[in-house]
């Protein structure tokens, strides 16, 4: 293995440099793919040298989402203390599942869940798992909210019509989740959301009235903490007012922003979690963990329990429920989420994390500033949210993005809210700076300036 680790420190020294210099890659067009680099696997062995210029030019042609000017996603940059406890998590190569396999490791993602929880409020019963992504942590939500409607589906199977309501603003993940629960597609109704992208609660009450005067049985309301375009907040507690009239389970979606729960000044913005059943985040967007890292807490460790346990003797064998994780667990062989965030929470603190979070607020309001002094943008998104949507120019924002991404100069996507396009910039990157921001648009104008035959310009 000690040739090994040297050569990772050689290509991740060339990776780091390069980034320096190079923020952005020159994309390989998908077709000259595999003529450019040595993907190709040979039935004789690669020897040393051409291995290792294999993997330099692997690692040097990839996609640069530590870089500061990715922008991309709602993810992006390297934190080193959480990069290093997934090393070490992949070097030490538990799995998840039994005390007896993972150890400490236990400790560390009991640790993680039992603080999340006690942030939001769920108290003495809440537990929680780590699941693989933010769309599989909604599944395990709607899951459980139709084993609690309904305790016998898990033996029998659905066999009546079971309706789900989320916001036209959600994540697509709902309407999967519904087939993957048997459910099926169509029994999500999308609710209308207001002039800022959150979800109505007066159009909520309406739909559930008609399906319940149809015979049909609402079970489950997933609520947006962050919606993956605008960034906007849904109001829990009027949600959580209807749930609790009809008896449906409450899930927050915080994917994206579930993370303002680390901050004093922002945890406003889910005021009213701990009235809900269900709660979820994802460490690998806010937080700056590698991916993946996404958490799913449940005021009801009970019904984590009944949906996701099975027995197997071949495989608990000792230490206890509590232990054995993979009793609450979605997969059975499981990889450790957890480490890369407890190494990141244990060197900074929490209020370390709350800096984080702060800071991609920060630098938010930096971007919007920017925009508002600027008569050349347009803004379309709104104050409390790190997605800055906005035009330049009346330059429709998909060729910008395109064109942006395929001349190097920065990696940004575009978005669309009630039929207007706009560039979507994410400061989710909290080790950007102010100069950060202010450079990506002082590089987006040049390029338009330059290239102004590219685009047919407004006036
Ligand atoms: C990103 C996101 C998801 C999906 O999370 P993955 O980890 O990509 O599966 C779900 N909901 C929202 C609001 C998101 O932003």
């Amino acid at each position: 293995m000690q040739k090994e680790l040297l050569l990772f420190q050689k290509l991740a020294e060339k990776l780091i440099k390069a980034e320096k210099q190079e923020p952005i890659i020159t994309p390989i067009p998908p077709k000259e793919l595999f003529n450019i680099l040595p993907l190709a696997l040979q039935a004789q062995p690669a020897d040393d040298a051409f291995f290792e210029n294999a993997l330099e030019k692997l690692v040097l042609n990839t996609p640069r989402t530590a870089t500061n000017l990715f922008f991309n996603q709602l993810f992006g940059g390297r934190n080193p203390k959480a990069t290093l406890g997934d090393l070490l998590a992949v070097l030490l190569n538990n799995s998840m599942y039994t005390y007896k396999v993972a150890g400490p490791q236990v400790g560390i993602e009991k640790e993680i869940l039992r603080k999340s929880c006690d942030l939001i409020g769920y108290g003495k019963d809440a537990d929680g798992t780590f699941a693989p992504g933010g769309s599989m942590s909604n599944f395990m939500a709607i899951l459980m909210a139709r084993d609690a409607h309904n305790d016998s589906i898990k033996k029998e199977g659905v066999l009546q019509k079971m309706t789900a309501y989320t916001s036209i603003e959600s994540h697509y993940s709902t309407s999967k989740n519904a087939a993957f629960i048997g459910i099926g597609r169509e029994q999500v109704r999308y609710v209308a959301t207001n002039e800022f992208g959150q979800m109505d609660p007066k159009d909520l009450s309406v739909k559930i009235a008609e399906d319940i005067a149809l015979g049909l049985q609402p079970f489950f309301v997933n609520a947006t903490a962050g919606t993956t375009v605008l960034g906007a907040f849904d109001e829990i507690t009027p949600l959580s007012k209807i749930c609790k009239q009809h008896k449906l389970w409450l899930h927050v979606d915080g994917a994206y922003c579930g993370s303002v729960i680390f901050s004093k000044k922002y945890k406003h913005l889910v005021e009213g979690v701990a009235l809900t059943d269900s709660f979820s985040y994802n460490a690998h967007k806010m937080m700056g963990t590698p991916l993946t890292c996404s958490i799913i807490l449940t005021k009801h460790k009970k019904y984590l329990h009944d949906s996701f346990s099975n027995d197997a003797t071949y495989l608990y064998q000792t230490d206890g429920d509590d232990y054995n994780l993979g009793k609450t667990s979605i997969q059975c062989g499981r990889r450790n989420d957890a480490l890369k965030f407890w190494t990141l929470w244990k060197s900074v603190g929490t209020l370390g994390l709350e800096k984080i979070v702060d800071q991609q607020f920060h630098l938010a309001e930096v971007a919007r500033n920017y925009i508002k002094s600027n008569p050349d943008y347009t803004l379309y998104s709104f104050d409390d949210s790190i997605s800055i949507c906005y035009n330049y120019k009346g330059i429709p924002a998909q060729d910008l993005c395109t064109l942006l991404y395929q001349n190097s100069e920065a990696m940004v996507g575009f978005g669309i809210f009630r039929e207007t396009e706009f560039v979507r910039l994410v400061t989710i990157n909290a080790g950007n700076d102010d100069k950060d921001i202010i450079n990506f648009f002082k590089i987006c104008e040049a390029f338009v300036t330059k290239n102004e035959s590219l685009f047919s310009l407004k006036g």
